[in-house]
């Protein structure tokens, strides 16, 4: 089957990365990056080519400066080298199963990532290489979520994956309202009216504006990553 998407960029959160079974002291669960690895190895196989954009909520995020006496632009800096953490972890698992890749910063760190360039960027997917964006957008006072929806643009994906635990866009939180049923399709407009949280407004915002459809789904599920970029029905698709 002929893919749908040739090139997307795909969101994982850092929460992600610890799977179930990790604790305080430990941010990832390598079963888990070992999965996400062979699922984008999968993908990558039939010529798609990829992006990623990893959080870094399981190791810090930007908080309050009153509980915790840093500053908020201080302590977005600090999530943004969490996600170049991230980022290693998921390059050396990639690289070992065989898929080459590069890491982009938009922090300078010149010793482990190029920074990054977006013609540099868009010539390594051309090349196969899956590129991997660490340190968000390099600006405090933004998510992981805006990078993604903003280097998709700049490279021209397709479309934007956000890789999730849930299957998708419910009507109402599904661990909660057993009568929730999932959108399959859903417009930008609609999430808007109907208050349905997909991305914080920012990144939600720069998609809808420049058409940028965006699919949730569970990322944990095996095979699913290749579903969705099959086309298939999983997920919620926003456009
Ligand atoms: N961050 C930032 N600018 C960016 C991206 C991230 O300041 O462009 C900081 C921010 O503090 C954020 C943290 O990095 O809370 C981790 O990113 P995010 O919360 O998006 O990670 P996720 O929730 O996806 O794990």
């Amino acid at each position: 089957m002929l893919p749908r998407y040739k090139r997307i960029v795909l969101k994982l959160s850092g929460e992600s990365l610890m799977g179930n079974g990790a604790d305080g002291f430990e941010p990832f669960n390598a079963p888990v990056i070992e999965q996400y690895a062979n699922e984008i190895r999968t993908i990558t196989d039939l010529g798609v080519q990829v992006a990623l954009v990893i959080g870094g909520g399981n190791i810090y995020r930007g908080a309050n400066e009153i509980e915790t006496g840093i500053e908020r632009a201080h302590g977005d800096y600090m999530g943004m080298l969490a996600t170049s953490i991230n980022g290693m972890a998921m390059q050396a698992m990639l690289e070992r199963i065989g898929v080459d890749t590069r890491l982009l910063s938009a922090i300078k760190m010149e010793q482990v990532a190029e920074p990054y360039i977006r013609r540099r960027a868009i010539r390594h997917l051309e090349k196969g290489r899956v590129v991997i964006f660490a340190a968000g957008t390099g600006n405090p006072y933004f998510t992981t979520d805006t990078a993604g929806s903003l280097r998709a643009l700049e490279i021209k994906a397709d479309v934007i994956l956000k890789g999730t635990r849930v299957d998708g866009i419910y009507t109402a939180d599904p661990e909660k309202d057993i009568t929730a049923t999932k959108y399959e399709t859903i417009t930008y407009q609609e999430c808007i009216l109907k208050n349905l949280k997909v991305m914080d407004m920012t990144a939600f915002t720069l998609c809808m504006e420049n058409n940028l459809p965006i699919v949730v789904f569970d990322m944990n599920k095996p095979g699913n990553l290749l579903k969705v970029v099959e086309g298939l029905n999983v997920g919620t698709l926003v456009n």
